[in-house]
C-alpha cells in the first residue's frame, strides 16, 4: 500500500512523482516503456519552464531559440528573430531521463515496462491494475500516462476525436551543417488545414513534423508532409529516409472535460492540457503536475478527496490561456493566408506572440490586440469573417 501511484513517466508523470518524492511522500512511478526511450515531439519548451523550481537543465540544452523562419507553402521566408531566447531545443529522450532520474534520487520508486491498464477505487484506496495481472494499491492515483492513456480514455474521457494527429521524422545531418540553424526554427504555415509544419534543428539532426487537427486532416496529412519535406527550402538535397513517426495530440477543447474523479486525477497530456495552436504541451504537463502535486499533498494531510486547488489553478491559470489560444487557432487557421499576410508585412505581430510563448503576455491580451488590429485594417474577408464569429459567440 503506497500513498500515491502515478502512470507514465513523461514530462507530467516525472513531475508529480520528483514533487512527492522530494517532500518525504511514498510515491511509484508506472512507466510501459524502458527510459531512455523515444517521444514524437519536436523538443522544443518555452522559455516558461524557467518558472518551474529545482530544474538544472542547462545541459540538456541542445541550443536556445531566438525565433522562426516563417513561410507560407514553402514559399516567401520571413525571418523573425529577438534578441532574448523564446524557447529551448532539447533531445526528448534525454529530457525525460533526466526528469525521471531526477525524481528517483529524491526517493521516488520507479517500476519500468509496467503497462497500466486500469483503475478500481475500493472503499478507502485505489487498485491499479497492470498488464499481466500485476496490481498496486494506493491512497491516491495521478494519471500522466499521455495521449495513449487507457485509463483517461476510460475514466476521463480522453478524447481522440478532439486530438490533433502529427507526423515527424528525425532527420540526420552532419553538425557543420546544422550550425548555421542552430537558434532558429521554421515554420510553415498553409500546407495543412488547421495545423503547420515545423523544422527545428537540432546538433547533429533536424526534427521535422506536421501537425493539424484530425477531424480536418485525416486521410491527407501523410502526403501534405512528404510534400513539405520535399519542397522546403532547409531540406533541399538531403536524403529522407528516416522512419516517419505518427502520434496524437490531445489539444484542449473544453473546461467541461474531467479531470478529477474519486481519488484520482488526470495531468498533462492525459486531461488535453496541450495548447490547441501550437501544440506546446511539455511546460504545460510540468506545470500542471505541480498543481496536481499540491492537491494530492493536501488530500493526504486531510485525508479528503476532491482536489479543489487543481480544479481551481485549471480554472483560473490554463483553461482561460488555452481558450484564447483556440480564438487564435480560429482566427489563423481558418485564414493562413491573410495570417500570413499579416505577419509579412507587421513582424511585430510575431515579437509580440514570442512574449506569449514566454508568458510574459496572456494569450487574452494578444488575441485582441490581433483582433483591433484586424478590424482596423481594409482586409475585408477577414473582417467579415471576425463580424461573423462574433456575433455566433455573443
Ligand atoms: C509531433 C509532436 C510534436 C510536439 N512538439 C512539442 C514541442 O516542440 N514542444 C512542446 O512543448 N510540446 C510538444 N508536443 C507536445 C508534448 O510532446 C506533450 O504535450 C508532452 O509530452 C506531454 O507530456 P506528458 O507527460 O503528459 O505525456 P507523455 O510525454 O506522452 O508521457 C506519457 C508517458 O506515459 C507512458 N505510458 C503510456 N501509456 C502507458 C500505460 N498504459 N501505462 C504506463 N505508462 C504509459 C508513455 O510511455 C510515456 O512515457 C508535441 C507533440 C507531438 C505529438
Amino acid at each position: 500500500m503506497h500513498q500515491v501511484v502515478v502512470s507514465g513517466l513523461g514530462p507530467a508523470g516525472a513531475t508529480l512523482l520528483y514533487e512527492l518524492a522530494s517532500r518525504g511522500y511514498d510515491v511509484v512511478g508506472l512507466e510501459r516503456e524502458r527510459f531512455p526511450r523515444y517521444k514524437s515531439c519536436g523538443g522544443c519548451i518555452s522559455t516558461k519552464i524557467d518558472s518551474i523550481e529545482g530544474l538544472d537543465i542547462e545541459h540538456l540544452v541542445e541550443t536556445p531559440v531566438y525565433g522562426a523562419t516563417f513561410s507560407y507553402k514553402q514559399s516567401r521566408y520571413v525571418e523573425i528573430l529577438s534578441s532574448e531566447p523564446v524557447a529551448y531545443n532539447v533531445k526528448r529522450d534525454l529530457f525525460d531521463n533526466y526528469l525521471v532520474e531526477r525524481a528517483k534520487e529524491a526517493g521516488a520508486m520507479v517500476v519500468e515496462g509496467c503497462k497500466v491498464e486500469d483503475i478500481v477505487e475500493e472503499s478507502d484506496h485505489i487498485k491499479v491494475i497492470c498488464h499481466g495481472g500485476r496490481s498496486f494499491r494506493a491512497g491516491f492515483f495521478a494519471c500522466a500516462d499521455g495521449a495513449g492513456s487507457l485509463v483517461a480514455r476510460k475514466h476521463f474521457s480522453l478524447n481522440p476525436k478532439e486530438f490533433g494527429i502529427s507526423y515527424t521524422m528525425e532527420i540526420p545531418v552532419d553538425e557543420t551543417d546544422t550550425e548555421k540553424l542552430l537558434g532558429n526554427l521554421f515554420i510553415d504555415f498553409g500546407e495543412v488545414p488547421s495545423g503547420y509544419a515545423w523544422i527545428f534543428p537540432k546538433k547533429g539532426h533536424l526534427s521535422v513534423g506536421m501537425a493539424g487537427e484530425s477531424r480536418r486532416c485525416r486521410g491527407r496529412l501523410r502526403k501534405d508532409f512528404e510534400k513539405f519535406l520535399k519542397n522546403h527550402s532547409a531540406l533541399a538535397g538531403r536524403p529522407l529516409k528516416e522512419k516517419v513517426h505518427g502520434w496524437m495530440l490531445p489539444v484542449y477543447h473544453s473546461d467541461d472535460h474531467p479531470v478529477v474523479k474519486g481519488r484520482a486525477l488526470a495531468t498533462g497530456d492525459a486531461a488535453h492540457l496541450v495548447d490547441p495552436f501550437l501544440g506546446e504541451g511539455i511546460y504545460y504537463a510540468m506545470a500542471s503536475a505541480q498543481a496536481a502535486a499540491r492537491a494530492i499533498i493536501e488530500a493526504i494531510e486531510k485525508n479528503a478527496t476532491g482536489f479543489g486547488s487543481y480544479r481551481e489553478y485549471l480554472k483560473n491559470e490554463l483553461y482561460p490561456e488555452f481558450r484564447a489560444l483556440a480564438k487564435l487557432a480560429g482566427l489563423v487557421y481558418t485564414h493562413p493566408r491573410l495570417w500570413y499576410r499579416m505577419v509579412e508585412k507587421e513582424p511585430e505581430i510575431m515579437h509580440r506572440y514570442y512574449d506569449v510563448i514566454r508568458g510574459r503576455i496572456r494569450a487574452e491580451e494578444f488575441y485582441r490586440w490581433v483582433v483591433s488590429k484586424v478590424v482596423r485594417k481594409p482586409w475585408k474577408v477577414i473582417r467579415r469573417w471576425l463580424e461573423d464569429k462574433l456575433l455566433r459567440t455573443g
